[in-house]
């Protein structure tokens, strides 16, 4: 029987886009309880052993290769898995691309998409990112997210600080930069504490 762990359970869902949702719904499961039900243990197992005996079905066509995950999708993973453990109740981070408001926020763990990232472009919804670093795009292409799911994590830091000094809020937060050292460098030490960033003395 395969294990059932985070890192099968990611490399699955990178591989079968299909099982993208079941798998983020189980990675959510774990990260909260550290374990799974059995129901989900042995739905989880089947899904992992289709995948490695893989039974061709005539007339299906072959699957898509997987996309691979981008830097700044693995990076938004990584700053909402941080402000998550850190206790942050609706963490939401506002960046600005080509004069664009781009909003992710984390999906409610109670909800039906535990563990992914909402987008949102100007105040519409275009799309979320699983907690494997997919992303399901919604209302066709948007060039501001792909700017940012393209970022390597300095660009990424980049455009959180640029929204800082831009319009004077916290990229994280939304509170005004007042601190000196805030300012300068775009967020503030909590949010740098609760979103893993770094601050520096
Ligand atoms: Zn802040």
């Amino acid at each position: 029987m395969p294990t059932v762990s985070l890192v099968t359970l990611a490399a699955h869902a990178a591989a079968n886009p299909r099982d993208a949702d079941f798998c983020s719904s189980l990675i959510a499961g774990l990260r909260r309880y550290g374990s799974l039900t059995d129901r989900q243990h042995q739905a989880a197992e089947r899904m992992l052993d289709r995948a490695t005996n893989p039974t061709t079905v005539a007339g299906e066509p072959p699957r898509p290769p997987a996309a691979p995950v981008l830097p700044g999708a693995a990076g938004l993973v990584a700053w909402f898995g941080n402000a998550s453990r850190s206790g942050l109740a609706k963490p939401r981070l506002t960046l600005t691309v080509d004069n664009a408001i781009v909003q992710f926020s984390l999906a409610p763990s109670s909800g039906k998409n535990p563990g992914c990232v909402y987008t949102r472009v100007n105040g519409e919804y275009r799309g979320k990112l699983l907690s494997t670093g997919a992303y399901i795009g919604f209302g066709g292409d948007s060039p501001e997210v792909k700017t940012i799911l393209a970022c390597e994590s300095d660009d990424l830091l980049s455009l959180a600080a640029k929204h800082g000094h831009e319009t004077g809020n916290c990229s994280f937060c939304g509170l005004t930069l007042t601190d000196p050292r805030s300012v300068a460098k775009g967020w503030g030490p909590i949010c740098s504490k609760r979103w893993g960033l770094p601050w520096g003395d």
